[in-house]
């Protein structure tokens, strides 16, 4: 199974050699069908990239369609310099609104010269990607987001390292507060690895108990509050070895939004408690969330996947 590092990588791969565009065809006649009962109250949202290609051969229709499965709000994946993947960026915004979808938040991973996909940060580079942050967040002004979330982990070997890259966050913090955004830190599974701090080597003897913190927990205690928040993947977290109800619970303050997601569509795996936690967003006054899918697994379409994770999310009972 792909995982969202590979298609991003892909995906850059097919913009640069311009394949993308018409290339998905992949819908079928299956999701021309009958329209789930939709509610007015419920404000489902949609990570992108959970379409993948598909979305690409036909963006308006594609985006009536989701408004029909009952999604309403959209976060961005594909954004690279004022374009949404290989569409103007503003036409896409007038899309969305056409089919009465908005755009709430984009994920955005930092590019500077000859670096098409920064994964390592040095301090050297340290006013190129503020200045990456500036013209972007100026972008995401316009298409009139609330949030800019990076989405994958720069390179944290060490402790030190990782405490470096809070550095560049709470940077990108600063520069999209500035603004009127929202800047948050989005989740996988290598966030929840342990470094262990300079000194702390042989601080513990028991092997029962892991040595070290996760770097999830190095983000959130060495970023400003005031300019970085968090992005709970609740999948991820799990695939992690973590609990994410209990991170919703610790960190009331610091997590803003979260990405709904399971193995594939909602509620199937029984790896999550959807209810718990969609309960504790509301307790901590959540209000956007993405449902996101990876490539479907059972050959059907990712639109048919997104389609039958709406379903779930409008008949729960637990979400409102
Ligand atoms: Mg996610």
């Amino acid at each position: 199974m792909s995982n969202r590092r590979d298609f991003l990588k892909n995906a850059s791969l097919l913009t640069a050699s311009g394949l993308l565009a018409g290339n998905a065809g992949t819908m079928n006649a299956a999701n021309a069908g009958a329209a789930p009962v939709v509610s007015a109250k419920k404000k489902l949202g949609l990570q992108i990239y959970s379409l993948q290609k598909e979305l690409y051969d036909n963006v308006p229709k594609r985006m009536k369609e989701l408004k029909e499965m009952g999604y309403i709000n959209l976060e961005l994946a594909g954004y690279n310099k004022g374009k949404i993947t290989d569409v103007d960026m503003m036409e896409f915004k007038k899309m969305a609104e056409d089919a009465g979808l908005k755009i709430v938040s984009s994920h955005v991973n930092p590019t500077i010269e000859g670096i098409p996909f920064l994964m390592e940060y040095k301090r050297d580079i340290f006013s190129q990607v503020s200045d990456y942050w500036k013209q972007t967040v100026a972008d995401h002004i316009k298409l009139g987001c609330k949030f800019l979330v990076q989405p994958m982990m720069p390179m944290c070997r060490t402790y030190d390292e990782a405490l470096m890259v809070c550095e560049f966050f709470n940077e990108a913090g600063k520069i999209c507060n500035e603004a009127g955004l929202i800047y948050g830190y989005h989740n996988h599974h290598m966030e929840f690895q342990r470094l262990i701090k300079p000194g702390d080597e042989n601080k513990n003897q028991n092997p029962w108990i892991p040595i070290g913190d996760q770097i999830q927990d190095i983000f959130i205690a060495n970023t400003d509050p005031s300019l970085v928040c968090f992005e709970l993947d609740v999948y991820w977290a799990v695939r992690g070895g973590n609990d994410p109800l209990e991170y919703l619970k610790k960190h009331p303050d610091r997590i803003k939004a979260v990405h709904i997601k399971d193995t594939a569509i909602l509620g199937q795996s029984g790896l999550l408690n959807f209810e718990n936690i969609f309960k504790q967003m509301y307790k901590n006054s959540i209000q956007d969330y993405f449902v996101e899918l990876e490539q479907m697994p059972d050959g059907r379409t990712q639109f048919e996947g997104v389609k039958d994770c709406a379903a779930y999310l409008e008949k729960a009972s637990f979400v409102q």
